[in-house]
């Protein structure tokens, strides 16, 4: 293990922010992350474990150590007829793991084509694209307990999964190194069309004659044809999470507002009482955002990116004060013209506090 020192991190988060660490530790294996665990000097130092740091905006140079995940590697651990058990090491990239099962015609991440990042992070955030999540086909993970360096095993429930969240972004913040995520796959026919805008770019197909691999490519050309390429213009994906409001609110919002963007959800819990209707509403942030005029806006660096709004990008070398400010910006037009908060998606590292809010 080599410990490099005031290393640049531009390469490593997709933003392009020009900032870099006092140390910097790429985890190759397991004995490299129970090696660092046990190692007194430098599991003392304050860390962030990174993987291809696509969800993640850094308040500043870190002076800590870096912990980059590189482990790969990839195996079938169980297989029936109808399905198959998929293990992958974390530092594999997800769009390759995407691209390798789809390649073998096994269903259920196909939706999930072109995020980028690493197989570790992906259940983090409980990634989430075209009305499917990672927690829908997540069998286990296994992960580095960084204070003892003994493995565990998750599984899918003690993982907590929600709406862009999991137990690894809250109450096990920074306590784990993910090491693997076992997928379960399907091998019969299963199309998730549920996204209006996937449906409509397969419509002439019939459901019997979709494959994993038609699908996906659907997937790509509509991320493509929307969402800025990292290679070519710095960005974290979404800035922010689509708000989830109640009825009453969505309701009164509706009204001031009649062509408001929205999904309907289910509420969970069991507080609905016989004949109320109980459900919650997530809001189109970008819509929201849009509203307020900031597509195409600018400040220093930094900018809202003309095809959506929900995605802020690095115009020319962007500072991290200046993301942050114009998020923060953003949050308060969009505060008072609506009354609504926005929560910010990627995990700002700051070495207080990696969870902190902007
Ligand atoms: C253009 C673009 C499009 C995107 N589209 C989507 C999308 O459609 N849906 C979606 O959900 N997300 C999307 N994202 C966000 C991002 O791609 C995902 O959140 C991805 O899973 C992050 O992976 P990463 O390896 O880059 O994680 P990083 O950014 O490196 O890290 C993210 C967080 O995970 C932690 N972490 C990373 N690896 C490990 C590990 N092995 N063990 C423990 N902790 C770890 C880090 O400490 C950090 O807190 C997009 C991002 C971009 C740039």
């Amino acid at each position: 293990m080599e410990v490099l020192e005031a290393y640049s991190l531009r390469n490593h988060n997709t933003f392009g922010l020009d900032i870099s660490a006092d140390f910097y530790l790429s985890l190759n294996s397991l004995d490299d992350i129970v090696s660092y665990c046990q190692d007194s000097e430098l599991s003392n130092l304050p860390f962030c474990v990174l993987g291809g740091g696509s969800n993640v905006i850094f308040a500043n140079d870190f002076h800590g150590l870096v912990l980059h995940v590189n482990l790969k590697g990839k195996e079938i651990v169980a297989e029936t007829e109808n399905h198959v058990e998929l293990k992958v090491a974390a530092g594999e990239n997800w769009h390759q793991t995407v691209l390798y099962a789809v390649a073998q015609g096994w269903w259920g991440v196909e939706n999930l084509s072109l995020i980028p990042g690493t197989v570790g992070a992906a259940p983090i955030q409980n990634i989430g694209a075209y009305g499917v999540e990672i927690c829908d086909v997540f069998k286990e993970l296994e992960a580095v307990e960084i204070s003892t360096g003994n493995t565990f095993v998750f599984e899918k429930k003690a993982c907590e999964f929600a709406y862009r969240e999991s137990v690894f972004k809250n109450k096990l913040a920074e306590q784990y190194i993910i090491t693997s995520v076992t997928l379960q796959l399907a091998k019969q026919t299963n199309p998730i069309l549920s996204y209006s805008e996937l449906e409509r770019n397969l419509q002439e197909y019939e459901s019997e004659k979709l494959t994993p691999k038609i699908i996906s490519d659907a997937v790509c050309n509509i991320r493509q044809s929307k969402l800025p390429d990292p290679e070519k213009i710095g960005n974290a994906g979404s800035f922010f999470k689509n708000p989830i409001v109640n009825e009453s609110f969505f309701q009164s919002l509706q009204d001031s507002y009649p062509e408001l963007r929205y999904f309907k959800i289910e509420s969970e819990g069991g507080s609905k009482k016989e004949g109320e209707q109980n459900h919650q509403y997530k809001l189109a942030a970008a819509w929201l955002i849009d509203q307020c005029g900031w597509k195409g806006a600018s400040l220093g660096g930094v900018g809202v990116y003309e095809k959506q709004a929900l995605v802020l990008v690095n115009r020319a070398d962007a500072k991290p004060d200046e993301v942050l400010q114009l998020a923060e910006n953003i949050r308060q037009s969009v505060r008072n013209k609506f009354g609504v908060e926005l929560e910010r998606e990627p995990v700002l590292v700051k070495l207080e506090s990696t969870a902190s809010q902007i």
